[in-house]
């Protein structure tokens, strides 16, 4: 059976996932991470769970080209509905999407989310606001990374079931980024900030409150960097 080749990016999400799960990833256009996880013999079966004809089309004839038919499970379903009664599984899988999407597909299938004991999200952006949504609904962030894989950054969030208080600093930084503070997170923050400040300066002078806003997140992003 040939073996994968698996972007940085999915291989990192791929080094989070207990080993023995039953795995969900919602939005698997080509079920690489499924096929990868049950090559390593990291999972005991997964559903690939795809909301577009083209894509789904792919990932069941990957599944059958890798013979992964038997413990991989393809279905055509928006988010969360790809999850059946009598699935059993363990962790969810949501990767390359927007932030504010993958909130969305957890916020319209939330009643399926209370057996699950581990979500793997890998947002393409807006990483705070999924933050938001996890705090709120009771998630718990066990545990986050961050890399760089051709000119782009990305975040990967760890949560289980739980109830935490995090700081609207922690929010928008990542409780974990932002301790460990890799090279990383810092050109991702350094880039940021110098996103904002061409944007600030493009703000006439009479338009307070959103310059004022940019201004609170551009002084946000120069403590994180400046703390020690
Ligand atoms: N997860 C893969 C990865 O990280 O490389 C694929 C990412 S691809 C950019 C996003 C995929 O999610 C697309 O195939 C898209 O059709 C699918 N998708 C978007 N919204 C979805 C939803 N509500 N339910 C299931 N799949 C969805």
């Amino acid at each position: 059976m040939e073996e994968l080749n698996l972007s940085q990016r999915l291989k990192e999400v791929a080094s989070l996932v207990p080993l023995g799960s039953k795995l969900l990833d919602v939005g698997s256009d080509h079920a690489y991470l499924p096929i990868y996880l049950l090559q390593h013999k990291k999972i005991s079966s997964a559903i690939a769970g795809e909301v577009v004809h083209g894509p789904y089309q792919s990932a069941l004839s990957n599944v059958k080209a890798h013979q992964l038919d038997k413990q991989i499970t393809v279905r055509l379903a928006d988010g969360l509905e790809a999850l059946e009664d009598n699935d059993y599984v363990s962790v969810i899988t949501i990767c390359g999407m927007g932030g504010r999407l993958i909130s969305t597909i957890l916020e319209n299938g939330k009643e399926k989310l209370s057996t699950i004991s581990q979500l793997i999200l890998q947002p393409n952006n807006r990483e705070e606001e999924l933050r938001d949504w996890l705090v709120a609904n009771q998630f718990t962030i066990t545990a986050e990374k961050i890399l760089e894989e051709n000119d782009k950054i990305y975040e990967i969030i760890v949560v289980k079931p739980g109830i935490s208080n995090i700081t609207q600093k922690e929010k928008q930084f990542g409780p974990f980024l932002s301790k460990e503070k890799s090279p990383v997170f810092i050109k991702k923050w350094q880039k940021e900030q110098k996103k904002l400040l061409t944007a600030l300066k493009q703000i006439p002078e009479n338009y307070q409150n959103e310059r004022e806003q940019l201004s609170r997140k551009i002084e946000m992003i120069k403590e994180i960097l400046n703390e020690s």
